[in-house]
């Protein structure tokens, strides 16, 4: 069965247009486990072994036979799937599930709220809405004590108090105006300082090379300029910072630290004093950047997140949305890592291929209740959605997390042999990166090769070798998408000792294409 039709092409067409430059326009009409089944001209089905796992979202292979039937039992049982502003025990459930595994895994007895949503992006942008809500909130409270600070200086300057000179000199105000209208004077130029401060638009750092969506604010969190520049004017400001420079980082949790006025009284004299001003939003991080070209954040700067994040009075949104359920052999890649977030975001493999549906989970004394009042989505925590991530998780969790050691047991066998490879071939591939089942081996760049198709195709580099392992390997890889010269590996877990000889096996062929300068085999010309 095929489902080409001789219909006008109405669904990004665009895009077909070049998948088919590319030779990756195949039509999948089947998928079991780590198998995706297209139909060939002649009508026959042909395997392929799709290592992009969805992009992450497949940790359990396509349409897993007791995921396949939970989605059966919950259909049949006409089990209740959008009853908006209800009980939703379901949810509920996913969320203690959540909480169980992230108090394992985290060492930590404190409970996480749980905020379901449906896309990735749309988890990190709750995470952005609910941290700039906490910081509306607390630089309110700032404010607030600055007034009763000013409040208290009054009533001191009505029994004697005087304001300091000095301070009277620092502002520009006239000392001979008298006590009452000098202190007013004071007070003013305080509130209209603060003001100013208030009014800066907040600040989000993010790393280079991240990736947290593609909606019109978390866009701007995503390092990628083909994607952000665009729609630059819509959106947040973000500060893109190096990964694993912890000088780097230091500077910027310097430079962001911004001072709120406040008045005090010492020893009868009114004085200035400085309050921190809440003025970054959140810092986002993936534990392994994934679209960036799977790269590992380092334990050290794992701990420099931590405290800028302190310094900052921050929240550290911690990105699992690819990294997450159990795909680097834990349920979150960041507790390998020791990176402790305030929030974390998960989705993807959390629908098992089978429902759309993400979560943000937000420490609970970080956690601003008013929020659920705030936010929402007609489909988020629907009762099919959260019955199959409930599925996922006993899935993930059963026999003692056997999921988890087999996805690093054959994280490491598929890391061994991309290694191999590149000890075969150092001179065309650069590096091997990533843990469990989330690895990249990135290519030289092509630029300057002697032959033309790969000088013309060197910035779309992984696609091209994509097409070339599709067609002649019957092997389903993609690159990361910010990052066109690494090759992601990203399977289920089912995958064989067998598909790991075949991918060396393509791979192998790749690299001595490359090596021999031939594009135009590669290309198929
Ligand atoms: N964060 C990360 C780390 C991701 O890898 C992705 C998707 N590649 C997203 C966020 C966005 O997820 P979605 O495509 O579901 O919006």
């Amino acid at each position: 069965m095929t489902t080409v039709s001789a219909s006008p092409e109405l669904a990004e067409p665009a895009l077909l247009g070049w998948l088919s430059t590319m030779g990756l326009d195949v039509d999948y009409v089947r998928a079991k486990g780590i198998t995706l089944y297209r139909v060939d001209g002649d009508g026959t089905e042909r395997a392929v072994t799709d290592l992009v796992g969805g992009y992450g979202s497949l940790i359990l292979g396509h349409n897993h036979p007791e995921l396949v039937a939970e989605a059966h039992r919950l259909l049949d049982a006409d089990t209740p799937v959008h009853a908006q502003f209800s009980r939703h025990p379901y949810a509920n459930a996913v969320a203690n599930r959540l909480n169980a595994i992230l108090r394992r895994e985290l060492g930590t007895a404190e409970a996480f709220l749980a905020i379901f949503a449906n896309t990735g992006a749309e988890a990190i942008e709750a995470g952005v809405k609910h941290a700039e809500l906490d910081r509306v909130l607390r630089m309110r409270a700032e404010l607030e004590a600055v007034d009763a600070g000013i409040a208290a200086a009054r009533t001191a300057i009505d029994v004697g108090a005087r304001v300091n000179p000095a301070v009277l000199l620092r502002l520009d105000i006239d000392a001979a105006a008298g006590p009452v209208a000098g202190f007013e004077a004071v007070a003013e130029r305080v509130r209209a300082y603060n003001s100013e401060v208030v009014a800066r638009p907040p600040l989000l750092f993010a790393l280079e090379g991240s990736f947290h969506g593609k909606l019109m604010g978390s866009v701007q969190l995503t390092f990628n300029e083909g994607y952000r520049t665009p729609f630059s004017a819509l959106g947040v400001q973000s500060r893109f910072l190096p990964l694993n420079d912890r000088e780097a980082l230091t500077a910027a949790t310097l430079d962001a630290q911004v001072a709120l006025l406040d008045v005090v009284v010492r020893g009868g004299l009114v004085e200035l004093a400085e309050r921190a001003a809440p003025v970054v939003t959140a810092v986002l991080v993936e534990p392994v950047q994934g679209e960036g070209g799977i790269r590992p954040v380092s334990s050290g700067y794992a701990a420099g997140l931590r405290e800028a994040c302190t310094t900052l009075g921050a929240p550290l949104i911690v990105d699992e949305i690819q990294s997450g359920m159990g795909r680097t052999g834990a349920f979150l890649a960041s507790s390998l890592s020791g990176l402790r977030g305030d929030y974390y975001t998960l989705a993807k493999s959390l629908g098992g291929g089978l429902a759309k549906t993400s979560v943000l989970l937000v420490r609970e004394s970080r956690y601003r209740p008013d929020f659920e009042f705030l936010h929402s989505s007609t489909f988020a925590k629907d009762g099919y959605s959260c019955g199959i991530a409930l599925k996922v998780l006993d899935l993930l969790e059963a026999d003692d997390g056997r999921v988890y050691r087999v996805a690093a047991e054959r994280g490491r066998r598929v890391k061994e042999m991309l290694s191999a490879v590149r000890a075969e071939f150092p001179d065309v591939i650069e590096e091997v990166r990533g843990t469990g089942l989330m690895l990249g081996m990135q290519f030289t760049a092509q630029e300057r090769s002697s032959s033309a198709v790969l000088r013309e195709n060197a910035p779309l580099l992984g696609y091209l070798l994509a097409g070339y392992l599709l067609r002649e390997h019957d092997l389903r890889v993609f690159p990361t998408a910010s990052n066109v010269t690494t090759l992601r590996f990203e399977p289920s877990v089912q995958i064989t000792d067998a598909e790991i000889t075949r991918l060396q096996a393509g791979l192998r062929a790749v690299c001595a294409l490359l090596r021999a300068g031939d594009g135009d085999r590669l290309a198929q010309l």
